[in-house]
């Protein structure tokens, strides 16, 4: 059997994982990170289909510049990375019959504006959000639809706030509750402006692989870890296999990127204690949904911009963008009406007649379907609802998971779990030197 001593191993390669391993090896720690599939980047890269990029799940960074993705490779000094827009990606959104852009300082208010019937609506609504954000941030009681409710009966409102909490939470807004979406809209009052990489995600995540070997760290992929050791509460290292073969890694701190469930069952439940156990039961379940890939010969819609979409039977969230072979590439996301409990099947034919009528000349303009996916189970949108707090740290010593089921504050995704990666090399910095 194989035996390697490290600082710090890592249990998966997802953007939260490689965040976290970049910035150890950066600050000096002898970090090895360990992949399963033959990839890295777990949801966050892209694969070749077709003659077409497809990412593995995400394409955007959410936050622009204050994203904690972007923060990363400038901490740790990555290679830079095009983008495609640093300004802000138009965003449009079509309720009650019309289109409406959402842009600048203030666009919130302005949509608000335009939805409500009144000057007198716009106001108690608009006390109300500020109230929420500033003062008095509402409990986990209530869904955010029936918080709403009490401010508003405007249908044309409530559909604004339909289209961005599922865009944002990939959940409806009548499943999450007011606090998880206070959360999730504080973090976007911080970040800013979306915008896309030239060549897509997986430059990110190639960048951070470059600076883990560059600052003599080590990375594995076809490398699944089978068992984190762990020794009267402490995390000792892990097993792994690697091709059949085994695999034993000494380290200081063990982080997980597999999970907060998996954690679980590679630490032994009975290593656990009961009340995490049950907070990891009830708050772990993922955002779920489906994804849908569309190629045409001439334009849908512009590219880029974003079309929320709060007239058609589901909320989606089209993505115009262009190949560098002169072809127009939609994506889009669609939230079923339950997160929780959907026909995959059914939701694809409520799609077509939703496709059909935002792009009455799909059929002229040459359009197909190039992909349809279902984000469930381990491969989600988000690996638990935002907003949705859980701790990083489990109760075995020098134990972390990072990655999207546990999101500080308010962030969403990627950015969320690079989120997590920041918060544990914080701690980690704070409690053991590197050798
Ligand atoms: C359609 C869609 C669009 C999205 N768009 C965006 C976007 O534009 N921007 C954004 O920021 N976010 C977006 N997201 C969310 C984003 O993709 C995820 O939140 C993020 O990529 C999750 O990263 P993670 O760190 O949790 O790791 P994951 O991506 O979950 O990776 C975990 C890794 O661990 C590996 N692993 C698991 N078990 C083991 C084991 N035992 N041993 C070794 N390895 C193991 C897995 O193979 C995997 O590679 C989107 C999601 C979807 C579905």
């Amino acid at each position: 059997m194989e035996r390697k001593t490290c600082d710090c191993v890592v249990i998966g390669s997802g953007i939260g994982g490689m965040c976290a391993a970049a910035k150890l090896a950066y600050s000096g720690y002898k970090t090895i990170v360990i992949e399963k599939l033959p990839m890295l980047g777990g949801r966050f890269t892209q694969i070749e289909y077709k003659g077409y990029q497809i990412p593995t799940a995400a394409w955007m960074i959410l936050y622009g510049k204050n994203d904690p993705v972007y923060l990363t490779l400038n901490e740790v000094q990555a290679p830079e990375i095009e983008t495609v827009s640093t300004g802000a990606i138009p965003q449009i959104y079509r309720l009650g019959g019309k289109d409406h852009k959402m842009e600048g300082k203030g666009a919130l208010r302005d949509m608000i504006s335009w939805a409500s019937r009144d000057k007198e609506e716009e106001e108690k609504v608009m006390t109300a959000l500020k109230r929420a954000i500033l003062w008095y941030e509402p409990p986990d009681t209530i869904t955010f639809h029936d918080w709403l409710l009490q401010y508003t009966e405007s249908k044309t409102v409530r559909d604004l706030f339909q289209c961005l909490v599922a865009a944002w939470a990939g959940a409806n807004s009548w499943e999450v509750t007011a606090g998880q979406w206070f959360r999730v809209l504080k973090g976007m009052t911080v970040g800013g402006n979306p915008f896309i990489l030239k060549n897509g995600v997986k430059d990110v995540t190639d960048a951070l692989e470059k600076v883990i070997k560059d600052n003599g760290s080590e990375i594995f992929t076809k490398t699944r870890a089978k068992k984190i050791l762990i020794e009267e509460g402490f995390a000792k290292g892990i097993a792994a296999d690697v091709k059949g073969e085994e695999m034993e890694i000494e380290a200081k701190i063990v982080i997980s990127n597999a999970g907060p469930k998996r954690t679980i069952d590679l630490g032994g439940q009975e290593n656990f204690d009961r009340a995490y156990l049950k907070e990891v039961e009830k708050k772990v379940r993922p955002a779920q949904g489906v994804d849908y890939m569309i190629t045409s010969n001439e334009p849908l819609m512009g590219a880029p911009t974003v079309l929320f979409t709060a007239d058609t039977r589901r909320l989606e969230c089209f993505v115009g963008d262009c190949t560098p072979d002169g072809k127009y590439i939609v994506r889009t996301a669609s939230v079923p009406e339950s997160a929780m409990q959907y026909s995959p099947k059914e939701e694809y034919e409520v799609f077509l007649q939703d496709l059909k009528e935002t792009f009455p000349d799909f059929d002229k303009c040459g359009g197909k379907i190039l992909v349809a996916r279902n984000f469930c189970g381990d491969w989600p949108f988000y690996g638990t609802w935002p907003g949705d707090c859980l701790t990083q740290k489990t109760p075995i010593e020098n134990l972390y998971n990072v990655g999207d089921a546990v999101i500080p504050g308010g962030w969403v995704g990627g950015s969320g779990a690079a989120a997590s990666a920041a918060v544990v090399v914080d701690d980690i910095k704070a409690r053991v030197k590197p050798v």
